[in-house]
């Protein structure tokens, strides 16, 4: 994929109360990468991503993505432009199948009760078998989602945000809770999701950092400390420091 922004925040400040929870922050996504953001708690990595989608606007500072102003647009519209957030805790349909649950997802309805009316189309059936294939579900396609495992769950949510075909997805703390299995996993599913999607991962779990093998931005108090590799990052004395409170 070509080296252009997909997106770039520049600039970028918000006060909560007079509190300035993120200051001057900038960062870049190229198109067709995956960024994992780390930092400890309360750098900035919810409200950065919170931002992003339109549901905190920032005081200052510039949010494009793919050539549009985010800053005019609300979380809706944002939305529609092909931005997909995963929040930490899933929340899928636990009485519907896994099946289902991306039949809905497809068909943009937000109510298991709206499925009784609608019809699996054959685009759709298509459509569901390589989202099963995709997100390792398929042996459980007829199970109802509230049988999976939390990391099954976890997979069929990013499933759901799939058939929404987000140019770029967000994704909150995805391994947090899962096993070291499923983590491994978890960084697979996303290398194999970023063969054409861009993605943002905030995460703490620094082994699943290190599977993911893609570029890591340091956040701290409400900008960014440091950027590159991990193992360059890790050694950084300024990250260090912020880590060990020293
Ligand atoms: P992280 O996700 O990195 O833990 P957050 O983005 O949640 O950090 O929070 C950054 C800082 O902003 C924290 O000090 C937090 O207390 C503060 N903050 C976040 N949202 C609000 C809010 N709605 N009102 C007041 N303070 C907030």
């Amino acid at each position: 994929m070509s080296g252009e922004a997909l997106l770039e925040l520049r600039g970028v400040s918000v006060s909560f109360d007079g509190f300035r929870a993120i200051n001057d922050l900038s960062l870049s996504l190229r198109q067709g990468e995956m960024r994992a953001i780390v930092g400890p708690n309360g750098a900035g990595k919810t409200t950065m991503m919170d931002i992003i989608t339109g549901k905190t606007r920032p005081d200052t500072g510039v949010v494009r993505f793919a050539g549009h102003d985010l800053t005019k647009r609300d979380e809706a519209a944002i939305a529609r432009l092909g931005i997909g957030r995963k929040f930490q805790k899933p929340t899928v349909f636990e009485a519907l199948s896994v099946r289902d649950n991306l039949l809905l997802s497809l068909k943009g309805l937000r109510s298991p009760f709206a499925l009784l009316f609608a019809r699996e189309t054959a685009e759709e059936a298509g459509r569901i078998d390589a989202l099963l294939e995709t997100t390792r579900l398929a042996p459980h396609a007829r199970v109802q989602a509230g049988g999976l495992s939390h990391g099954q769950k976890q997979w069929l949510e990013i499933g759901m945000l799939l058939g929404q075909e987000p140019q770029l997805l967000l994704v909150d703390e995805p391994v947090a809770g899962m096993t070291d299995a499923e983590t491994m996993a978890t960084a697979d599913l996303l290398r194999d999701i970023n063969r054409t999607r861009s993605i943002v991962v905030v995460e703490h779990d620094m082994e699943f950092v290190r599977a993911l093998g893609v570029g890591v931005t340091v956040l701290h108090e409400g900008s960014v400390l440091a950027e590159g590799a991990l193992e360059a990052v890790s050694a950084d004395p300024r990250v260090i420091d912020v880590y060990l409170g020293r």
